[in-house]
């Protein structure tokens, strides 16, 4: 039936949604990937695939067999490597914006909370570090300390960082309103870091931001500076303020702020 394969010329209401659909898959996986590992490596297996239809063209049957059974493995060998990107990218679908919209009311009340714990730690020249989760959940890393669930306050907040406090030590993690875990271990960033006052908390700050979206604020003990680790960067020297705006804008007002680690 020749009408049938010309049925693509008279697109229907289906082929619309379908259009819009995979375009909207496309361009948020693509996204998502943007500026990771794992792009490059899709480059890379797109090189391979174009290898292998010219390879099939020309009829070069070693390359052909070989290449298809290593796609074969590399299916499985993705999964296992992409296991965290994959997670990520499942919790992210779980957690749609307009989810969030409902909750944007307390994300005010968190952030003055915040802002004034953040002002006392720097006052009392008391340590800390807190994250504040973005989309991407810090659920694994609240197991390396103590799980919590409490309201965020600043009492609460400054009463954890109090020296020899059992929790004061490792990093409090906050989502949405609630703390959800205190003394937790932060990966430390696999990058140097030349300047000597910037310890393993400020080491750690800028490791989970490079791992996760999340906000990491540390105030130093020796300093008392606070700086905040976003996106792999640390921008020291801010103010209570900063760290407001910060985390209402997740980004950062910009002239203010030296980056540098
Ligand atoms: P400061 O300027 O406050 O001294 P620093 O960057 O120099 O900070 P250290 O002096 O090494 O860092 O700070 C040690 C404290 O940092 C520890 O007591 C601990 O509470 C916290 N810390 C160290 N490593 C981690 C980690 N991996 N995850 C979370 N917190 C950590
Ligand atoms: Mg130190």
């Amino acid at each position: 039936m020749p009408l049938e394969y010309l049925r693509f010329l008279v697109p229907d209401w289906r082929d619309v949604v379908e259009v819009l659909v995979v375009a909207f898959v496309i361009y948020h996986a693509l996204r998502v990937l943007a500026g990771t590992q794992a792009l490059q490596i899709l480059l890379g297996l797109i090189v391979l695939g174009v290898v292998y239809f010219a390879a099939v063209l020309l009829k070069l049957d070693v390359i052909t067999t070989l290449l298809g059974v290593g796609f074969t493995y590399a299916v499985f060998a993705a999964i296992v490597v992409f296991q965290p990107e994959l997670r990520h990218a499942l919790a992210r679908l779980g957690r749609l914006r307009a989810l969030q919209l409902f909750t944007a009311g307390d994300a005010r009340a968190v952030t003055e909370e915040i802002g004034e714990a953040v002002a006392r730690l720097a006052r009392a020249g008391t340590g800390g570090i807190i994250a504040v989760e973005g989309e991407m959940p810090l659920g694994d890393y609240r197991e390396t300390g103590t799980a919590m669930n409490a309201t965020v306050s600043a009492d609460l907040l400054t009463t954890i960082f109090t020296p020899y406090s059992p929790l004061h030590d490792g990093a409090v993690l906050i989502r949405g309103d609630h703390i959800i875990g205190a003394g937790c271990v932060l990966p430390l960033t696999q990058f140097p870091v030349t300047d000597r006052s910037l310890g393993t908390r400020h080491r750690a700050a800028l490791g989970l931001s490079e791992e996760t979206d999340a906000v990491v604020i540390v105030v130093s003990e020796e300093t008392s500076q606070v700086s905040i680790a976003m996106r792999g960067l640390l921008h020291r020297n801010l103010t209570a303020s900063d760290v407001r705006q910060v985390l209402i804008d997740r980004s950062l007002p910009g002239a203010s702020l030296a980056a540098g680690a």
